[in-house]
């Protein structure tokens, strides 16, 4: 059984018949491109370029709520590697190394150091042997400078991993809001 239902066309008001198996109708007076909705209660028209506006919209909104999702959920995991690689101050601050040097560097400068303290232990008399002292020194020197480095290299090298992943995602958050209007 079909049954027939009089709706008005959304964009002039103009009657229309339609039955229960029509979805899409087109307006005898303004020709507009209609799309019957069935409520619980109700029927009524809606005009299709509308629809199709506002489905891109909607689209377009759903991007930049789940683009700006993906942005706090980075900030969180970021927050949480530092947290967790970070090493705290005693007053329980955290602060984030500026820079780092290579192996070879600190090796160098270290190197330059030893043989020159060495120099002048000799000038002033020192035995040979006394290359030892500053070796030894030298070497705890490079453990901590090292060690250092290595935290600080880790560091910087995720620091750049987030700051590329944070960048892309708001140039694309801000491309979804120039679509959004
Ligand atoms: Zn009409």
């Amino acid at each position: 059984m079909t049954q027939t239902f009089s709706v008005r066309c959304q964009n002039c008001g103009s009657p229309l018949q339609v039955n229960d198996s029509i979805r899409f109708v087109t307006c005898g007076y303004c020709h507009s491109e209609l799309q019957v909705v069935r409520d619980a209660s109700t029927v009524h028209t809606e005009v299709l370029q509308n629809i199709e506006r506002n489905t891109a919209a909607t689209v377009n909104q759903l991007k930049v709520i789940e683009l700006q999702n993906e942005i706090e959920r980075l900030d969180r995991e970021w927050d949480a590697w530092k947290e967790q690689n970070l090493s705290r101050n005693q007053d329980g601050t955290v602060t984030e190394p500026v820079s780092c040097t290579s192996p070879t560097t600190t090796l160098s400068v270290i190197g330059v150091f030893v043989l020159f303290t060495w120099i002048i232990m000799l000038v002033s008399g020192a035995p040979f042997a006394a290359l030892f002292i500053p070796a030894a020194f030298g070497l705890a020197f490079f453990v901590v400078a090292d060690g250092h480095n290595k935290y600080a290299r880790s560091f910087l090298r995720s620091k750049a991993r987030f700051d590329i992943e944070r960048s892309n995602l708001l140039g694309a958050l801000e491309q979804a809001r120039k679509g959004g209007r």
